[in-house]
C-alpha cells in the first residue's frame, strides 16, 4: 500500500502515520524528520535546508524531490506512508512520474482537514524529547513530570519552528503551496477527506476503517 498523508502542520499527520505503519507494516517516510536528521548530522543537504526550515518556508523542490526519491527506493514491498511530502504541485507530479516508471502509483491520499485556530494551539504547545523523539503537549498530553520525557527523563524542547511566529508562516505556506494538491489528487487519484479536528483516537478509527476496506479489495 502506498499512502500520502496530506494536511496542515499540526493536523496530526505524524501521529496518525505512526499508527498506520504499525498496523499495516509500512515504512513511515517523513520529509521533515529526514531533513531534521540531515541537519543534526551536519550534512550539506541539512545546511542547505536550515534557513528555509527555520523561517517556515519550503525547502526548494529539487532538494526535496531527490531526497525523497532515495528514501522511497528503500521502502519494503508492503509499501510506505508519505508524511509531509509532496508539499507542492511540482513535487506531486514528479512523485507520480517516478512511481509510474516502476509501474506503481499512490493508492490513496488521506487528507486531514482541520481549522488553523486548532492547529496553532496544537503546535505552539507541542514539546518533544531530543533523545527519543517522543512528542507531548503542554495541556493535552502532559509528561508525568513537567518538562521531562517519560521514557528517558531528558529535558523536553520546543522545535524552533513551532513558535507562534513561524507557525503563522508555515500555515500561510501550507494554504498557498500545499492545499492546491488536494484538487490535483482529486483529479488524479483517490482522496479520503477526514475531519482531523477530533481526537487522535477518533481520527485513527476512521482511517483504519477506510484502509482496512482498501486492503480487503
Ligand atoms: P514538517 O516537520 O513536515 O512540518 O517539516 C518541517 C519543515 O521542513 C517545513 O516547514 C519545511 O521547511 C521543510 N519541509 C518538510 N517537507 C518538505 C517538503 N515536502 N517540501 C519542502 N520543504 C519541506
Amino acid at each position: 500500500m502506498r499512502i500520502v498523508l496530506l494536511g496542515a502542520p499540526g493536523s496530526g499527520k505524524g501521529t496518525q502515520c505512526k499508527q498506520i505503519v504499525a498496523r499495516y507494516g509500512l515504512l513511515h517516510l517523513s520529509s521533515g524528520d529526514i531533513l531534521r536528521q540531515e541537519r543534526a548530522s551536519g550534512t550539506e543537504l541539512g545546511k542547505k535546508a536550515q534557513s528555509y526550515m527555520d523561517s517556515g518556508a519550503l525547502v526548494p523542490d529539487e532538494i526535496i524531490i531527490e531526497m525523497m526519491a532515495k528514501a522511497i527506493e528503500k521502502a519494503p514491498d508492503a509499501g510506505f506512508v508519505l508524511d509531509g511530502f509532496p508539499r507542492t504541485l511540482n513535487q506531486a507530479v514528479e512523485l507520480d512520474k517516478s512511481l509510474a516508471r516502476d509501474g506503481l502509483a499512490i493508492d490513496i491520499i488521506l487528507n486531514l482537514e482541520v481549522d488553523d485556530s486548532i492547529v496553532t494551539g496544537r503546535i505552539t504547545g507541542r514539546r518533544s524529547c531530543p533523545k527519543c523523539g517522543a512528542v507531548y503537549h503542554i495541556e493535552n498530553m502532559k509528561p508525568k513530570s513537567e518538562g521531562l520525557c517519560d521514557n528517558d527523563d531528558a529535558e523536553l524542547i520546543q522545535r524552533p519552528d513551532d513558535t507562534a511566529e513561524v507557525v503563522a508562516n508555515r500555515l500561510e505556506t501550507y494554504h498557498r503551496q500545499t492545499k492546491p494538491l488536494v484538487n490535483y489528487y482529486k483529479n488524479n487519484g483517490t482522496v479520503f477527506d477526514i475531519d482531523a479536528g477530533r481526537s487522535a483516537d477518533e481520527v485513527k478509527v476512521a482511517l483504519f476503517e477506510k484502509l482496512d476496506a482498501l486492503v480487503a479489495t
